[in-house]
């Protein structure tokens, strides 16, 4: 078993570092707000004050936190130690990506992009998705942590960026549904058509979606519990059309973008990111 610092106990980071403790995992915990650290110690971890203590003697840090620019100033706080293992879970984008790599080879730790697919359910499930790049010497070091907050680790070469590619990839897949699900509970809406038909339409078809099962509901409700909230979901949106840059037309995630941050500027950053029904349903949003 291992001693491992989890730094950002958010709605992935807590049951992400829950789940190591109980594999056994000696967990050090560190969050920004304490509060929210602070429900770890029943499952075993011990929480600390500030990230210099959590990663003071940990073999692996993990990092969970809001974006690049945050990682960064907790990692620099912290100071790792020559020799640590460095997973790097948050969704960073992929200039980020090699900034904090970079960072990681000067400090003398080896570093690992490693973001990670589902949500808060999947988190506390243990069912997450994990992307990782990152040398091959350090994958059997890596895979206890891995395997317990994850159902698979698909391993995409040693180049750091190379998981935070793919991550964009599959975020803009997920932004452009919640976006096209938001469209269509719209225009049911604006046409009068009962939107609970436009779920049993899709029933059995090829055109059922998992993703407009889970956020369509919460559009309808005009209640977001944030499972992924909408102000890290427009930080998401950005880095996809920012990495798209002019080499081909992401319409698709731009207007989730140009929704999200929409939503955002009017106070709802904190709620899910089904949330930008309300900027596209305008008036018509239930809440
Ligand atoms: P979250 O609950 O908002 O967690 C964000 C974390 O970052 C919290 O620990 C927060 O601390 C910390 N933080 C923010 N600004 C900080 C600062 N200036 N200094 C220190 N700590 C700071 O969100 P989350 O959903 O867990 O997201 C964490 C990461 O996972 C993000 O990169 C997100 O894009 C990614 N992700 C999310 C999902 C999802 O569905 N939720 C799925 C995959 C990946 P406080 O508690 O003090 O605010």
């Amino acid at each position: 078993m291992t001693t491992i610092a989890f730094l950002g106990t958010g709605i992935m980071g807590r049951p992400m570092a829950a789940n190591l403790a109980r594999a056994g995992h000696e967990v050090r915990a560190w969050n920004r707000t304490r509060a929210k650290a602070e429900p770890l110690a029943a499952e075993g971890a011990t929480v600390f004050g500030s990230a210099r203590e959590a990663v003071d003697g940990a073999e692996i840090v993990v990092t969970m936190l809001a974006d690049g620019p945050t990682v960064a100033e907790v990692i620099a706080g912290a100071g790792l130690a020559p020799g640590t293992l460095w997973l790097q879970t948050s969704t960073v984008g992929i200039e980020w990506a090699g900034r904090l790599a970079g960072a990681a080879e000067r400090a003398g730790v080896a570093f690992v992009d490693c973001p990670v697919m589902g949500t808060r359910l999947p988190a506390e499930r243990a069912e997450l998705q994990v992307l990782a790049a990152g040398p091959a010497e350090v994958r059997e070091r890596a895979a206890p942590v891995f395997d317990a907050i994850g159902v698979r680790t698909r391993w995409l070469g040693p180049e750091p960026g190379t998981a935070t590619r793919l991550k964009l990839v599959m975020n803009g897949w997920v932004l452009a549904l919640t976006n096209a699900t938001a469209e269509s509970l719209a225009l049911a809406g604006a046409l009068g058509v009962d939107p609970e038909s436009f779920f049993d339409v899709m029933t059995g078809t090829t055109f059922d979606v998992g993703y407009a099962r889970m956020k369509g509901p919460l559009m309808l409700s005009g209640d977001y519990p944030a499972s992924f909230p909408a102000a890290l979901a427009a930080k998401d949106a950005r880095l996809v059309v920012e990495a798209a840059g002019d080499e081909v037309d992401l319409a698709g995630a731009k207007a989730a973008l140009a929704h999200l941050e929409a939503v955002v500027e009017a106070g709802h950053g904190e709620e899910d990111m089904a949330v930008l029904y309300r900027a596209v349903a305008k008036g018509r949003a239930a809440g």
